[in-house]
């Protein structure tokens, strides 16, 4: 382990790579020891959720690596949990696993009804989740997608679609019935409608079963999802949850069914996504892993890519040890420093 630094050491540049000097430290006030934070920029190979570059910063401590990477526009208080599961991978690790690996979809962008044939073609899953309501008007488009997606898995295959919360409620209710038929069946329906409320009043109008992501991920209390009696299944996402530790304890007080899903992270946050899924006493559900893909880069030399579908689980992250190739500048990098040790202080 290397020796740890304050997260709001100098940075210089040195061969290339932003490296800061290294001294005994501690992260902001919660008096949690650190390893010395890389920060990367890796640019998406598309446009996804908005982004076009992911932004993260990598921990050290005695148990391995851990990764700090809340969306840019998130807040300080929103991007504490964030830390906590980066500090729980560096500095504790993570739960036994209860199984080795995990089934996962692949993912259909809002891409043509072809290019969509074709991902999930050369995917090797046999659960594929497909965005839709990408656009205002996009019903025709993703009624095509959607079937094609269908004919590309085979009837044993399953389909979900996800509308991160774009539809109003009668919106969604005629979408997802003209998807469900499109689909010759749907498996769920991610996030139909931004708020609570709204998933609860289409739930009450489909037979189509509804998940909820966004509503847990950025819920002050996730159990309100299952107390409104808003979704039948649960999108865990360890790093907005606080860790491993914490989405399953999430996970069995809603008591709900469960696909676990990554927040975008390089391969080392998502071997904690992937020890999540691995740690869940029940699993059922494809998970929405496989997302190395979307990244042009990685932070190790062997990206944790799905084979046959399937994601083998880690005992912990695995060492990056290509941080110079993805090292941030030295603006984003203090940026990043900054951030750091404001949420530390908020936690
Ligand atoms: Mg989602």
């Amino acid at each position: 382990m290397r020796t740890c630094v304050p997260p709001n050491a100098t940075a210089s540049r040195r061969e290339g790579v932003y490296a800061r000097t290294p001294s005994p430290g501690r992260i902001g006030s919660t008096g949690i020891p650190c390893g010395v934070p890389d920060v990367y920029a890796i640019p998406m190979t598309t446009r996804f959720r908005g982004i076009t570059v992911r932004e993260g910063m990598l921990i050290s401590g005695p148990a391995g690596w851990g990764e700090f990477c809340p969306f840019p526009e998130y807040d300080d208080g929103e991007s504490v949990p964030w830390l906590a599961a980066a500090l729980e991978a560096a500095e504790v690790g993570w739960p036994e696993p209860v199984r080795h690996s995990v089934p996962v979809n692949c993912i259909v962008p809002a891409v043509s009804a072809v290019r969509a044939h074709a991902i999930v073609t050369a995917s090797g899953c046999a659960t594929a989740k497909v965005k839709v309501a990408d656009a205002a008007g996009s019903l025709p488009a993703d009624l095509e997608r959607v079937a094609a997606v269908r004919d590309a898995l085979g009837p044993g295959g399953a389909v979900r679609v996800d509308a991160n919360g774009r539809w109003g409620v009668d919106d969604a209710v005629a979408a997802i019935r003209a998807l469900d038929r499109a689909a010759g069946g749907l498996q769920y329906v991610e996030q139909p409608c931004a708020t609570l409320d709204e998933l609860a009043a289409v739930r009450r109008r489909v037979d189509v079963r509804i998940a909820a992501d966004e509503s847990i991920r950025r819920a002050e209390d996730p159990l309100q999802v299952a107390v409104a009696g808003a979704a039948d299944i649960a999108v865990l996402k360890c790093a907005p949850l606080g860790g491993v530790r914490r989405a399953l304890a999430v996970a069995q007080a809603c008591g709900l069914p469960c696909v676990v899903s990554s927040a975008l992270q390089t391969s080392v946050g998502l071997a904690a996504e992937i020890a999540l899924a691995g740690a869940l006493p029940q699993l059922d559900l494809a998970c929405g892993l496989g997302t190395v893909a979307l990244l042009t880069a990685d932070v190790v030399d062997m990206p944790l890519r799905p084979v046959g579908g399937r994601l083998e689980v880690p005992r912990r992250a695995p060492d990056p040890t290509r941080r110079a190739e993805v090292a941030a500048d030295a603006e984003r990098t203090h940026w990043w420093d900054a951030r750091l040790a404001r949420v530390a202080a908020t936690a």
